[in-house]
């Protein structure tokens, strides 16, 4: 029997809440399977930790995470810390920390769920966003001088290298690849930004050279918006940098319905360190601990992990209980107009779970 190390780290608001409810979701799944178990260690980090010890984790902490098969993740942000120290202290740390280079956003619209997009068939919205996350906007690189003086200057530099955009886009082409469609779309901005998104141009056309079977093509970041809404069959695969890439999965989870259900993978592709799964949704300082927060974000997570780690019928069958909870709506949560609880939803997808259980020992 395999036994699998996951690393629980709850963060801050809702992470508390929605975390914990995948780890109960993966205990369950573990208790009817005869092949695999999971050993959790959890890390109280997160804005009570900086309050206790001035920063968000320890400085060992990524050590800690190190020999981890995979990490699940909730939230960074606390309301009384600026959010820019709980993001680069904590999330951002991790992501770099352990190189993973590939933020992988699946969104289509699960059965039972309410689109807002009237115009299109649900079968039409089935999207991958590769989200580089390792570099881009999100280099960290600047700074601000004379503060608080009229000759005042911030910085925040984009910053992108070619090994950087070269493996980004070659593992947005290899995606592309695997999924049915073979179509990839570039997410730019080469009009205005002349020089690195001109590269990141320029890497695209080269690595497509090695997929001759993947059809790509290439799109302006704010036609992509409308492109979203008004053609949304029309996409498939979509590369983008870190910050397109981080607001274009927002919307993109608007449009399957809500920012509660969207998941996230940030891999390490070579597994040289762990990777970490996460709901896309942040702290929701506005519903924390009222039990209101939706699971489904988390347990879609779950699913990516235990795809990472090869348990492709374990995930399938996480998922098939998932979407059997949100095709019933007195099992959603507020944010999809219903008025299920985070346990309530939790339960039913666990019973799901040990229900189907049968003819897979
Ligand atoms: P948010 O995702 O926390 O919330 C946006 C809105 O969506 C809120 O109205 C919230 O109630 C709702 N919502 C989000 N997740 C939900 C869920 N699971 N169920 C039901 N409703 C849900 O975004 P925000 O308000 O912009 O940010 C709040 C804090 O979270 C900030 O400190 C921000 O920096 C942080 N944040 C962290 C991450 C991360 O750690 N990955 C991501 C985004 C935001
Ligand atoms: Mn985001």
């Amino acid at each position: 029997m395999k036994t699998y190390r996951i690393a629980t780290v709850p963060g801050d608001g809702i992470g508390k809440e929605v975390v914990p409810a995948g780890r109960r979701v993966l205990e369950v799944l573990a208790g009817s399977e005869s092949s695999f178990t999971f050993e959790f260690e959890n890390f109280d980090w997160g804005g009570d930790y900086f309050r206790q010890h001035g920063e968000m984790m320890p400085e060992s902490g990524l050590n800690a995470l190190r020999g981890k098969d995979a990490i699940l993740f909730g939230s960074a942000g606390d309301p009384h810390i600026p959010d820019h120290i709980t993001l680069w202290g904590l999330r951002l740390k991790i992501c770099q920390g352990l190189d993973q280079y590939a933020n992988v956003r699946p969104t289509r619209i699960l059965p039972g769920i309410d689109g807002p997009l009237k115009r299109c068939k649900d079968k039409d919205l089935n999207w991958v966003i590769v989200r580089e996350n390792t570099e881009g906007e999100y280099s960290g690189v600047g700074g601000r001088v004379h503060q608080g003086h009229p000759i005042e200057v911030a910085t925040d530099l984009s910053l992108m290298t070619r090994v950087g955009v070269e493996r980004i886009q070659r593992f947005a082409f290899r995606l592309a690849q695997s999924r049915p469609r073979k179509l990839l779309t570039v997410i730019t901005k080469s009009n205005a930004q002349r020089h690195a998104m001109v590269m990141w141009d320029e890497i695209a056309s080269q690595i497509s050279k090695e997929f001759p079977d993947v059809t790509w093509d290439r799109e302006l970041v704010d036609a992509a918006t409308a492109r979203m809404v008004n053609r949304p069959a029309s996409l498939d695969t979509i590369v983008a940098t870190n910050l397109h890439a981080d607001i274009l999965s927002d919307l993109a989870a608007a449009l399957a319905g809500s920012l509660g259900i969207a998941p996230t993978a940030n891999i390490n592709p070579e597994r040289l360190y762990p990777s970490m799964f996460e709901p896309i949704h942040g702290s929701a300082f506005d519903i924390m601990g009222k039990g209101l927060a939706n699971p489904v974000g988390t347990f879609w997570s779950v699913v990516m992990l235990l795809e990472h780690l090869g348990e492709t019928d374990a995930a399938e069958r996480v998922m098939k209980a998932v979407e059997h909870v949100t095709a019933n709506p007195s099992l959603h949560t507020r944010d999809l107009g219903g008025m299920a609880t985070t346990a309530q939803v939790t339960e039913a997808v666990c019973a799901r779970i040990a229900a189907t259980a049968d003819g897979y020992i």
